[in-house]
């Protein structure tokens, strides 16, 4: 006898939560394919390397790496990579701090929140030591900073294959290259993250606290839209593909003069995406996450339009980093010198 709906749906999402994936972001297939569109964005001008069949499927396959990192249970490392993936916009406020004044210094915002959390201590729930055992639940999560870093590493990447091409040896070119390629997969992943607007908010797993719209508190609303939903209802990636614009320069009025660090390009990025929490609460509260209602189908053109822009934010910011990326002139020197004492490697 076939199941009803909701028990269709209740079924699935069991699958889910007992799957060793459950709870990450967008499966590895969407991630991939923000990372592929992107590739389709690059102008010819851009290196030719990282369009080769070989450098394309890596840069698609890189697309989930930080979450394959997920599965590694080191308390150490999940300390660092988890917070990397989200931020809870709406944790800042009850500690008196505004997204309007996030500092772009990972490590000065994470003094701010310890200095917050001791000033608003009488205040904040208490945190159960046996599911903090990595320490996250402290932070807010660490995304727009996790993007703007690793463009910024991706830019010192082409900065140093740009010396290299001048007067490095093929095997220095051929290295330089493939770092160039695994940051530019790994960023995707984080720029794609932002896009599903679940990383952007505390209610990343069901609505929280006061609740006057009704929405879902299931605390498996997060893994049945990125593995139940999209696997159901695939987006259409034929259509998508047709719709990527060229990647252009990220930049702001007074990028030339100010710090050139991409962060207040990337949170406005991130607080963008975090606009469509709400939105996508009332997708579900109307029937249009769920694929066996006449109207579940609907659901899909959000997410078309997230993927979309994750891609072109991508896109954009791999062509920033490449257009401005400085000579490395202190390896450039290095490499000349090196080149007049005969002495590099052969
Ligand atoms: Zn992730």
């Amino acid at each position: 006898m076939p199941l009803s709906p909701v028990l269709n749906r209740t079924a699935a999402l069991f699958l889910l939560l007992n799957s060793p994936f459950a709870g990450h972001a967008f499966d590895y297939e969407n991630h991939r394919l923000i990372n592929e569109l992107a590739l389709q964005s690059l102008p010819a001008a851009f290196p030719k390397f990282v369009q080769d069949t070989a450098a394309r499927e890596r840069i698609a396959f890189l697309a989930g790496e930080p979450d394959r990192w997920r599965n590694t249970p080191d308390n150490t490392f999940k300390h660092w990579n988890a917070p990397d993936h989200y931020i809870d916009f709406e944790d800042l406020e009850p500690l008196g701090l505004s997204a309007d004044k996030l500092p772009p210094f990972r490590h000065v915002f994470t003094m701010q929140l310890g200095e917050a959390r001791a000033r608003h201590a009488a205040t904040l729930p208490a945190i159960d030591p046996a599911r903090n055992q990595d320490r996250t639940r402290e932070l807010v999560g660490y995304l727009p900073w996790s993007i703007a870093e690793q463009f910024s590493q991706l830019k010192s990447a082409f900065s140093y294959l740009k010396a290299y091409e001048e007067g490095g040896t093929p095997d220095e070119i051929a290295n330089a290259r493939q770092n160039v390629i695994q940051y530019m997969g790994v960023l995707g992943h984080q720029v794609g993250d932002a896009a599903q607007p679940l990383h952007t908010t505390r209610h990343y797993n069901g609505w929280v606290g006061a609740n006057p719209n009704g929405f879902t508190t299931s605390r498996g609303f997060h893994s049945w839209i990125d593995g139940g939903y999209l696997a159901k209802l695939p987006v259409d990636a034929a259509s998508l593909r047709t719709k990527v614009r060229s990647a252009r320069l990220i930049r702001s009025e007074d990028r030339a003069t100010a710090e050139p660090s991409l962060f207040p390009e990337v949170l406005a990025y991130v607080r963008e995406q975090h606009r469509l929490v709400v939105p996508l609460y009332q997708l579900d509260k109307e029937g249009k996450l769920s694929p066996d209602q006449p109207q579940g189908r609907d659901g899909r053109s959000f997410f078309e339009k997230q993927f979309l822009t994750a891609a072109q934010m991508l896109g954009d910011l791999w062509f920033t980093a490449w257009k401005e990326a400085p000579a490395d002139t202190y390896l450039r020197s290095y490499l000349a010198r090196r080149k007049l004492n005969g002495s590099g490697p052969s």
